[in-house]
């Protein structure tokens, strides 16, 4: 039986040193030492041996349990070792290869448009003022002459929180606020997001508009349009056609609507156009007197010219866009060919 012990030694000593990974000494160990095990069958099988040679079985049986415990802790060790050298050296990075690279973004078109509407009048001398998007039916409509009844209140167009509160449908009101406050001359223009209820090729429920205000002493539609055939020419280019067409906004008086010769065709007529050759860019006029009056103007001394116009308009009329909902998907092909 000592000598069968000892080449249960060997054999488990072999066996172990030969496993090349965990599970297969866990195996290993418990074929030796589990429930059923070659060690646990030998202690089961004490009884048998006469009472004389069981402590000595024992102590022999112990051993080669012990030593084959010990074997196992050991290479468990070792492979656990090995399994993080291997590791290492297949991970390694290799420093040499070049990078990925991030890309790097780019303004928005729209904010694009923006700025340079901004930058071309800062340069004239208006002051950029901003005003608040949910704005009291008083600034939005009462101040700038649209009284209660005025079809350019039509629900359609005008998102109501409640029966005095609404979402801006334009710029205007920044007017008003800004002359509440501030005393002639007055040359501001007003950046800013505008909501109506619209949405198709040529609509979206919430664009930017940009406002301009100019109030002083002996201001007259001269000066308006030297402002704003300028600003024409060096927003598309200085050799383009600029005509002024009679129009009207309730808040202004005369007022106008300005063109520019078609970018598309120039001016020869095309489906962009409506084959007029000029297409819509701006409304203007000069202050309404009855604006004057409810924010405390005298009209009598002071007169003054207003413009707004869709920054969006102006963009796609630059970029040659036929679809303003591109602006607002987000779609980064669409976005990546203005960076
Ligand atoms: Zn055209």
């Amino acid at each position: 039986m000592k000598e069968k012990l000892e080449e249960i030694r060997l054999e488990a000593e072999s066996e172990l040193k030969k496993a090349p990974d965990e599970v297969s000494l866990q195996n290993v160990k418990s074929k030796f030492l589990g429930r059923k095990g070659v060690i646990t069958e030998y202690l089961k099988r004490m009884p048998e041996v006469p009472e004389a040679e069981r402590p000595e079985m024992g102590r022999l049986i112990n051993q080669v349990k012990s030593f084959i415990e010990n074997l196992f802790e050991k290479r468990l060790e070792e492979i656990k070792e090995e399994k993080k050298t291997s590791m290492l050296l297949k991970e390694r990075v290799d420093i040499t290869l070049p990078g990925r690279g991030i890309r790097i973004g780019g303004k928005h078109p729209i904010t694009q448009v923006m700025e340079e509407i901004i930058s071309i009048f800062e340069r004239m001398g208006f002051e950029v003022v901003e005003g608040p998007e949910v704005e009291l039916d008083y600034y939005n409509f009462e101040a700038l002459n649209i009284p209660k009844d005025h079809p350019a209140r039509d629900m359609q167009d005008t998102f109501y929180i409640s029966d005095e509160i609404v979402l801006r449908t334009h710029t205007s009101p920044v007017q008003i606020r800004v002359m509440e406050k501030q005393k002639p001359p007055v040359k501001v223009i007003a950046p800013g997001k505008v909501y109506r209820c619209d949405s198709d090729v040529s609509h979206t429920p919430m664009f930017h508009q940009v406002e301009g205000l100019l109030v002083d002493e002996h201001v007259t539609f001269a000066d308006l349009k030297g402002v704003l055939t300028e600003f024409a020419k060096l927003m598309f280019g200085a050799n383009i056609g600029v005509r002024f067409r009679p129009s009207f906004f309730p808040f202004t008086e005369p007022s106008a609507e300005v063109d520019i010769e078609c970018v598309i065709c120039g001016g020869k007529g095309c489906r962009v156009c409506k084959n007029s050759g000029w297409l819509e860019i701006l409304g203007c006029g000069m202050v309404d007197p009855e604006v004057f009056k409810s924010v405390n103007y005298d009209p009598e001394r002071y007169t003054g010219f207003a413009f707004g116009m869709g920054v969006e308009r102006i963009a796609m009329l630059k970029f040659g866009i036929n679809d303003i909902r591109l602006f607002f998907e987000n779609d980064i092909r669409f976005l990546r060919q203005f960076s």
